[in-house]
């Protein structure tokens, strides 16, 4: 079924009764040519676009729990392509590319909102770092602007502008950044997939990686064994657990992530924020709340809930930023698990074992990257060669020497 404002009016009048499932709910078959280990962003998106780019339907998208269920619903929904590295730039403009056209793609309100991403500024030489990472954008066509201290107070009259330890100086904006309704990314997926035929199998988890003679030939699950041809390992802050399964030890660490959202106030935000003095950053939803967020959890966990002392933090940067905050309630909290990389840049690649594929190291930057990831991910499943924008996320990179590290600030996951 086509979702259009017809179909809404023609439904309404029908008293709402003509609504089928967004997607089917299918047993496992024996076997299937692709088995997608985790139904989060990444692997739906993976799933979609190995159907709908590159004609492989016979896929498996298995979640261990409902749909939504990892981080793909539980981010803070920003998304941006504000990188500075070539090794980055181009796979998160096309990210960018694809979210502006994704609503129309896959026939889903997604609620993508283009309000624009400011990071502020509280130094001459952060200035200057956040000037040549806007050239950067530039010159790889990306959209961006240096606003001095009076532009940001006209955007955001409200920030504690004259802070002793952390004044704010001026900001990098990208327009074109914004937020999206997470979940209904989600959704909007698994509805595209399932409709080219594509199994989503969820309450499916898998313990175990059965292999032959060095390939892999399926996967243990909570429903049974199923056979693949290939499998592809999409499983966020759980993978380390995942590729264990085959023996692999991955350059990956996981920590909780909490976000927070606020009591619903009058409009006061229309853009997303971020403190560059500390981890902090905001946006305000629909409903009105805050929707916020800061560091990671120091301590490595496969918990998805976090710690007080994290809070405190996060609620110590959003005061410096916005001193108001102190009169606001916060409504609830929530955490998700972090798969940091060593370099705080992704891996897409294949593995040692030649039908295992992996796709991990989002650290707490790989919402804005779900449609890049599926389209790159499938790319390579389907290919056996890397799409030419994710060819920098190679496993062997840290080995080689060859880390793609945003930040400057190595191989330490607690500092990205
Ligand atoms: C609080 C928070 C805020 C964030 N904010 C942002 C943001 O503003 N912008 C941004 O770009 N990114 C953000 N992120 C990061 C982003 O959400 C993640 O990088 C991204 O969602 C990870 O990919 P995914 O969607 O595929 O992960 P997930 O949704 O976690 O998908 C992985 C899935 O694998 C499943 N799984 C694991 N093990 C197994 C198994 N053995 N068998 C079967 N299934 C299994 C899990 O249940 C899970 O559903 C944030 C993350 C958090 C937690």
């Amino acid at each position: 079924m086509r979702y259009s404002a017809l179909s809404i009016f023609l439904n309404g009048l029908r008293g709402n009764k003509g609504w089928a499932p967004a997607w089917r709910d299918p047993a496992p078959k024996p076997h299937y040519d692709v088995v997608i280990v985790g139904g989060g962003g990444h692997g739906l998106a993976t799933a979609y676009y190995l159907a709908k780019e590159f004609g492989v339907t016979n896929v498996a998208v298995l979640e261990k729990g409902y749909l939504g269920s990892g981080n793909i619903g539980r981010n803070t929904t920003i998304i941006r392509s504000n990188y500075l590295l070539p090794g980055n730039n181009p796979f998160y403009e096309l990210s960018m590319k694809l979210w502006e056209g994704l609503e129309q793609d896959f026939n889903f309100n997604a609620m993508v909102s283009q309000r624009g991403v400011l990071n502020l500024f509280h130094s001459d030489a952060q200035r200057d770092a956040y000037t040549r990472r806007g050239n950067a954008m530039r010159l790889h066509g990306v959209d961006a602007e240096l606003l001095d201290r009076e532009a940001v107070r006209r955007k955001l009259p409200f920030l504690g502008f004259d802070n002793a330890r952390f004044p704010i100086m001026g900001g990098l904006f990208q327009p074109r950044g914004g937020t999206v309704r997470h979940d209904a990314v989600a959704w909007g997926y698994a509805r595209g997939a399932d409709s080219r035929g594509v199994d989503i199998i969820t309450q499916c988890e898998v313990t175990g990686i059965r292999r032959e003679n060095g390939e892999v030939t399926g996967v243990e699950t909570s429903k049974g064994f199923i056979g693949c041809g290939k499998l592809a390992l999409a499983a966020a802050g759980n993978s380390t657990v995942v590729a264990d399964m085959a023996g692999l030890r991955l350059p990956i660490e996981s920590h909780v992530l909490q976000a927070f959202v606020s009591e619903g106030l009058k409009p006061f935000i229309d853009t997303v924020v971020t403190f560059g003095a500390g981890h902090f950053y905001a946006s305000q939803s629909d409903k009105g709340g805050l929707v916020f967020g800061g560091d990671i959890d120091g301590y490595n966990s496969y918990a998805q809930r976090g710690n007080l002392a994290c809070v405190e933090h996060v609620a110590e940067a959003g005061l410096a930023l916005i001193p108001s905050l102190s009169r606001v309630r916060y409504l609830r909290s929530w955490g998700g698990v972090m798969d940091m990389s060593m370099d705080g840049s992704p891996i897409i690649d294949r593995t040692h074992i030649d039908n295992l594929y992996l796709n991990t190291g989002w650290c707490y930057g790989g919402f804005k990257a779900t449609p890049a990831s599926g389209f790159c991910y499938a790319h390579l499943i389907a290919r056996d060669t890397p799409h030419q924008t994710a060819r920098a996320f190679r496993l062997d990179r840290f080995a080689r020497g060859y880390p793609i590290d945003e930040k400057g600030v190595g191989a330490q996951p607690n500092l990205h």
